[in-house]
């Protein structure tokens, strides 16, 4: 493994490489890829020199990182998230995540508060809970994924929480309550109180593929930011994204190629029953009905895949 150009996650003690795997992409609400094609895309990342994965009990992909770490001697660090609104789910998703990954503990579980406000408030049970498994030893440090300003704002002053992945990418798209300079604000402020902080849809879902290596500076460039998760389904966006975050170094044909590269959200409209369970599963107003059936707000739709999460007939896929 060549010698990897490492970063300090604020106060956390962890050291990082600025690229982060994202897992969402490879797992059953998007790609759905099979677990040894997904662990075969984690080694490969790991072998390149990425060292933190990031995933959650939503993605479904605790056995593709059990396929990618199996065997792999190296130092890594896994990050989860859950998105349990008690105590008791807290503790089964972050049980779960050991089992199936097959690890004594995680390094960061998140509260995955994507849609809340004040997860303080809304989760103080789940938050009391990681503290204590965080006593146990069943994991290292706790932290909070966010699409809101606020939530960080907060975050800033919670001694619990001691990272945060936060939404940023150039356009603000996805952001909930405000612009990206007040995002860029709020991350800048955690930092400055020692969190770590590891950003993500610096592409908006994919929506920003034609500029990728702009938009990828942006984010990296701004105060405060230690790293940057980016979900990968090819070896080689693994190469070109390790080597222009970690190396400085970008190969001109290869990226041609990556940032011609386009996905979008499809709906089985055939099958789509109107049910509307879709719908406040979207933090962005980007589904809708009409007529009966589901309906995609293409220019507000950031490629989450959490509306095809909460669809019972499994209709929804980003592709
Ligand atoms: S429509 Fe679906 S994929 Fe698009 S932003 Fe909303 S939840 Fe995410
Ligand atoms: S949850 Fe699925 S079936 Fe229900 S409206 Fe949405 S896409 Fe259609």
């Amino acid at each position: 493994m060549p010698a990897q150009k490492l970063v300090q996650l604020g106060d956390t003690g962890l050291m990082i490489s600025r690229l982060v795997f994202g897992a969402l992409p490879m797992g059953p609400l998007q790609a759905n890829l099979p677990p040894e094609e997904g662990g075969e895309l984690i080694r490969h990342a790991l072998e390149c020199g990425v060292n933190l994965i990031d995933t959650a009990e939503l993605y479904g992909t605790y056995q593709h990182l059990n396929r990618g770490l199996r065997g792999f001697t190296g130092k890594v660090h896994i990050a989860s998230k859950t998105h349990a609104a008690t105590a008791d789910d807290a503790r089964k998703h972050v049980e779960r995540a050991l089992r199936e990954i097959d690890v004594d503990f995680l390094d960061i579980v998140h509260i995955h508060g994507a849609r809340l406000a004040d997860p303080f408030i809304e989760r103080a049970a789940v938050l009391a809970e990681l503290v204590r498994m965080k006593e146990e030893g069943l994991i290292r440090h706790i932290g909070l994924s966010s699409h809101y300003i606020c939530a960080l704002e907060k975050a800033a002053v919670q001694p619990e929480i001691e990272v945060l992945h936060p939404l940023i990418n150039s356009t603000g798209m996805g952001i909930l309550d405000g612009s990206r300079e007040q995002m860029a604000a709020a991350i800048a402020r955690c930092a400055a109180a020692g969190k770590g902080i590891y950003a993500m849809k610096a592409l908006a879902g994919g929506n920003l593929i034609s500029a990728a290596r702009k938009h990828f500076r942006y984010v990296l460039d701004l105060e405060g930011v230690h790293g940057l998760a980016v979900g990968m389904l090819s070896k080689e966006e693994i190469v070109a994204n390790y080597a222009l975050f970690c190396e400085d170094r970008e190969d001109e044909l290869l990226w041609s190629r990556l940032e011609q590269k386009r996905r979008e959200i499809k709906i089985m409209e055939d099958f789509c029953k109107g049910c509307g369970a879709c719908v406040p599963a979207c933090t962005n107003q980007g589904i809708y009905l009409e007529g009966g059936k589901a309906r995609i707000k293409r220019e507000d739709c950031i490629l989450c895949g959490y509306c095809a999460a909460a669809c019972p007939d499994f209709i929804i896929r980003v592709v």
